[in-house]
């Protein structure tokens, strides 16, 4: 029984030794270990052993298991540590070669822009509104005075959702959406995206941005549209910008004005920059017509008002001497740093 044991053991340790992976010492653990293993048949055969042998046997299968089980244990500790270090020899990492560049963003143009035109009527005491892009025909159009039939509504062509919801054509349906909640004086910017079925050139999107400015109060005349945006065109564009007011036709306005400033290179001389006429065109406004402040529950004897629109990116443009519009959307990195 001894000479038996001390061969299983020496079998056992021997397989240890040489096996070179983990699966392999799981077979040897089962083999010798396990319920039908060499061991365990050991005890079973017990009953053949004279009774005051059994425990000094007993006591040596202990042993034998004892020392296999180490040898196990430290052949699998030794394996894994060599597959560790063979996988760290793989991945040597070069500390020589230069590091990846990170590049940080950088604020658009058109963000800019829009920040400085919020700056400067937010210190006149306007608050900023959003509204949705995808707007109910009814706001983008009826409500701002251009029925189903109106030619405006040629000029905004749009893409439809369906007959009654559009992506919208203006930030317009903005001061709708104010006006109705009922909540006098309102004295507002809104700006945001755009829509209209153009095709993309280099004054021509897609899609752009406005922003629409709208105030309702009593007795607000044309010489308080006139002061705020002249006082808007001094912020933006110099404490010399002289502002000229064209009469023009908007639908949703009564008078309406297209508003050009003197051109900020040559001060209003003429010069390349303004095609030679000393002007350039930034916007377009008036006083809100009687019949839009009737649709959205504003009496016109009460109250009157005046809105303004202007295109973020014919600012952005402008401010910065960008040519074409195309680059606004690029967003290559090496324009935008620029700015
Ligand atoms: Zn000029």
């Amino acid at each position: 029984m001894k000479e038996k044991l001390q061969k299983i053991k020496e079998e056992a340790l021997a397989k240890i030794q040489s096996s070179d992976n983990l699966d392999k010492l799981n077979e040897i653990r089962v083999a010798y270990l396990g319920k039908k293993g060499e061991l365990t048949s050991v005890l079973k055969g017990m009953k053949n052993v004279a009774p005051e042998e059994r425990p000094k046997v007993g006591q040596m299968v202990n042993e034998a298991r004892a020392i296999i089980e180490t040898a196990l244990e430290e052949t699998k500790k030794a394996l894994a540590a060599k597959a560790r270090e063979e996988q760290l020899k793989r991945e040597v990492i070069d500390v020589t070669l230069p590091a990846k560049k990170n590049n940080v963003g950088h604020r658009h143009p058109n963000t800019i822009a829009l920040e400085e035109v919020e700056r400067i009527f937010i210190g006149m005491g306007y608050e900023v509104v959003e509204g949705p892009e995808v707007e109910y025909d009814l706001y983008n159009f009826e409500k701002l005075n251009i029925p189903a039939n109106h030619p405006a509504k040629d000029e905004q062509d749009t893409f439809y959702i369906n007959n009654e919801i559009v992506l919208r054509t203006q930030t317009s349906p903005v001061q709708v959406r104010v006006m109705e909640q009922g909540k006098l004086p309102i004295r507002m910017i809104a700006p945001g995206r755009v829509f209209r079925s153009d095709e993309v050139d280099a004054t021509h999107s897609p899609s752009f941005h406005q922003i629409e400015g709208l105030v309702i109060d009593k007795n607000i005349t044309f010489a308080d549209l006139k002061g705020t945006l002249a006082e808007f065109a001094k912020e933006l564009f110099g404490e010399d910008t002289k502002v000229k007011f064209r009469p023009h036709h908007f639908p949703f306005t009564e008078p309406s004005a297209e508003v050009d400033v003197t051109c900020f290179k040559c001060g209003g001389t003429g010069c390349r920059f303004c095609k030679g006429s000393g002007w350039i065109e930034i916007l377009g406004c008036g006083m809100v017509h009687p019949h839009v402040l009737e649709m959205s529950g504003i009496d016109p004897k009460e109250y009157s008002g005046f809105a303004f629109g202007v295109g973020l990116e014919r600012i952005a443009l402008l401010k910065y001497e960008i040519d074409d519009m195309r680059l606004l959307y690029e967003n290559d990195t090496r324009f935008l740093k620029q700015f």
